[in-house]
């Protein structure tokens, strides 16, 4: 099992206390030293990517799951801004196609799941399954489900597939790491009124998003159930403040490089056989 990194880690034992988590960063942080630490993260990140892809073991899958404006696009991009982009893939999910409402609720993630080698992102991801559906149950009345389905242990039942599935993956070498970026009302009505504001914001702005903010302590309360649920020691989640986005960024940086630092990996040996093999191609090109 991966010794994951604590900082910010939503606890395994179903324990976790939405209201005790801070979107506030710690005070004594200082955005230069921030900008300054997130660049040699990336770095540091890329490095690794560049292992992870040789050595062809291990795949690793980012969710990120959050309330609008807390920053996801941007904290993935700046997180992965000095990746190969070869080496790594974003996926959105928004409300699901009438293709994708005629399957199982993971189908469609799946069907995006990193390669050996690679970083795959879900900017969204089925946990919109348990958190956007559990706040607008109606949602599932589009979903053609078996009337056998138990409408009272439904969330149950999927947190269930879900913990199933994740634990799937990390048997077989995805790493999976999860982060919710907290991101607090006060701060949330601030940065929708920037958008209003400021004309080169303003295509950011949906007035559907003021409505789903109508929603907000159901969907802290699904938030808190899902996170204590589905925080295990093969796929943890971690809870990001999220009102200071340079702190964010690094916070996320950082337990990216410690998880993949933990996975140990190497570039692949060269054996005997395939020294002796150079040998002769080396001589092939020096006799051209
Ligand atoms: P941005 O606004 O930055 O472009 P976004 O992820 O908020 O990114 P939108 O198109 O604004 O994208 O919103 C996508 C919407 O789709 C969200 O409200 C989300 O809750 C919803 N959604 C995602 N998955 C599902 C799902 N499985 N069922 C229903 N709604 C979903
Ligand atoms: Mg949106």
């Amino acid at each position: 099992m991966i010794n994951f990194p604590k900082q910010h880690r939503v606890a395994f034992d179903g324990s976790f206390d939405l209201g005790q988590a801070s979107s506030q960063s710690p005070s004594d942080t200082d955005n230069k030293q921030l900008k300054k630490r997130l660049k040699k993260l990336t770095k540091r990140i890329d490095e690794l990517q560049r292992i992870l892809y040789a050595h062809d073991h291990h795949s690793v899958l980012l969710v990120f799951q959050a309330m609008d404006a807390a920053g996801k696009d941007s904290t993935i991009r700046s997180v992965m801004s000095g990746v190969n982009p070869a080496g790594c893939q974003v996926y959105s999910f928004k409300q699901p196609s009438a293709e994708e409402k005629d399957h199982d609720f993971l189908w469609r993630t799946a069907k995006s799941l990193p390669e050996r080698g690679r970083i795959g992102i879900y900017n969204r991801s089925y946990y919109e399954e348990v958190l956007v559906v559990r706040v607008h149950p109606e949602y599932l009345e589009g979903q053609n489900l078996p009337v056998e389905v138990d409408r009272d242990t439904l969330w149950q039942d999927r947190f269930e597939s879900i913990r199933d599935h994740e634990k799937h993956l990390a048997r077989n070498g995805t790493l999976v790491l999860k982060f919710w970026l907290n991101v607090s009302k006060a701060e949330q009505k601030r940065r929708f009124l920037a958008r209003l504001d400021e004309p080169e914001k303003n295509w950011k702005f949906s007035t559907g998003d003021v409505a789903e903010r109508q929603h907000w302590d159901e969907y802290m309360n699904a938030y808190s159930e899902v996170l204590g649920a589905t925080s295990r020691e093969y796929a943890p989640w971690y809870a990001i403040p999220a009102d200071s986005k340079p702190y964010m960024r690094v916070a996320v940086a950082e337990i990216i490089v410690e998880a993949l630092e933990a996975l140990s990996l190497e570039y692949p040996e060269v054996s005997e056989q395939d020294l002796t093999r150079f040998q002769a191609a080396r001589r092939l090109l020096e006799d051209e």
